[in-house]
């Protein structure tokens, strides 16, 4: 596991000002705070080669122990603060999301939450979908809103090459049209990209999923973690896919739906739905960027790439009272000036996070 500093006593987040009903704390480039995304576990059970090579997460891998974990109370109590500051999103995710032990009960006490507005939060959770079959209904039952599942290939071959896992693609296709039955829809499907690997499944995965209602969505492939040797031409941009697809498939290009939107979205012109593209290598979107991450035991994180997180445990687990934690949230995220895919090339970073261990 990656050496990542939890804690800079230099820089310490300052104290924010007091926010009115509904307003959302704005960070140092005035961004506010709208999305919550949330790691219950560090544990996976693919090992996809971009995200947790099986070099480095072996069987001899140190995963978190189960008494470091956020509890549910714990993490629903951190959501609801981050509600009071502006988020009006929360996206469940991990490792894998659903090898966390009932994780319908935390998605019931989530969406019981409610914005200052008195709206629920948008609650998404982004899975391997080899769990998806089963939990689906569960979780749709426990107030999910809809849900994201990965899926690399839809050749048996090269999808067991990128996950190294031995699950075959049917089970995730399953996955997905259970989730879609029991109206957790339109689901996602996000595929990274990596050229050499599954490039040539672009038009396949196009073909298979325009018509379904399912929005294929194509994620550059990202220099996230320490452990994947990332390298700038494994990755095919944005404008290499729909060049690709385009040939095939008219394409035209639609609006952002609202401000922090990450996929440029395309629609197919005859009719067969949309896709998305993730550009965060070819075209960052850092001055949108609304989200703040939390992880599995209870560091607060300001971006994907960052190599130091803010504890909320220890508050957490000392009794803190809620404007204490209201005060520590507010002040980690005003103090933020996180840019990384904007200055890439001069950025240096000793140890960024994992991507395993606070999620996409
Ligand atoms: N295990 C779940 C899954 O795979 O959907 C949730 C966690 S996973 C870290 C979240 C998302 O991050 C997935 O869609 C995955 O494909 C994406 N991801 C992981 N490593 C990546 C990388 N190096 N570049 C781009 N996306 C990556
Ligand atoms: Fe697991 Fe998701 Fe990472 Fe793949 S991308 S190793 S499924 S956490
Ligand atoms: Fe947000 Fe950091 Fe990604 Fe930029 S690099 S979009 S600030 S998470």
């Amino acid at each position: 596991m990656s050496r990542v500093i939890f804690h800079d006593p230099q820089d310490q987040p300052r104290p924010a000002a007091p926010l009115a009903a509904g307003e959302a704390v704005r960070d140092t480039f005035g961004r506010p705070l709208r999305d919550l995304r949330i790691s219950v576990t560090d544990r996976c059970n693919f090992r996809c080669t971009y995200c947790m090579p099986r070099e480095v997460f072996g069987a001899d891998h140190a995963f978190l122990p189960q008494s470091a974990l956020l509890t549910f109370e714990e993490i629903t109590r951190v959501a609801s603060i981050a509600l009071s500051q502006g988020v009006r999103k929360i996206r469940l995710t991990g490792g894998e999301p659903l090898l966390r032990k009932q994780i319908e009960v935390l998605v019931q006490m989530l969406a019981q939450l409610r914005t200052p507005d008195g709206l629920p939060p948008e609650l998404t959770l982004t899975t391997n979908g080899t769990l998806l079959a089963r939990k689906a209904e569960a979780l749709a039952k426990a107030g999910l809103t809809r849900v994201t599942v990965s899926l690399d290939a839809l050749d048996d071959a090269i999808f067991e090459r990128m996950s190294d896992s031995g699950v075959a693609v049917a089970t995730v296709l399953q996955g997905i049209q259970v989730a879609a039955q029991v109206g957790l829809a339109p689901v996602k499907v996000n595929m990274v990209v990596r050229r050499g690997m599954n490039d040539q499944q672009i038009l396949p995965m196009a073909r298979h999923f325009r018509g379904t209602g399912h929005v294929l969505r194509f994620i550059e492939y990202m220099d996230v973690g320490n452990t994947n040797g990332w390298r700038m031409d494994e990755v095919v941009t944005g404008a290499q896919i729909i060049q690709q697809i385009i040939q095939e498939f008219p394409l035209q290009p639609l609006q952002a739906q609202y401000r922090g939107e990450v996929a440029n979205r395309w629609a197919y012109t005859d009719g067969a739905g949309e896709i998305g593209l993730i550009t965060s290598v070819s075209q960052p979107f850092c001055g949108d960027c609304t989200r703040m991450r939390l992880s599995p035991e209870g560091r607060l994180f300001t971006c994907l790439f960052a190599d130091h997180g803010h504890d909320l445990r220890a508050l957490l687990r000392s009794g803190a009272t809620d404007d204490a934690l209201r005060d520590r949230l507010a002040g980690v995220w005003s103090s933020r000036s996180d840019r990384y895919s904007e200055i890439r090339g001069e950025a240096h970073r000793d140890h960024k996070i994992e991507m395993s261990y606070i999620g996409g």
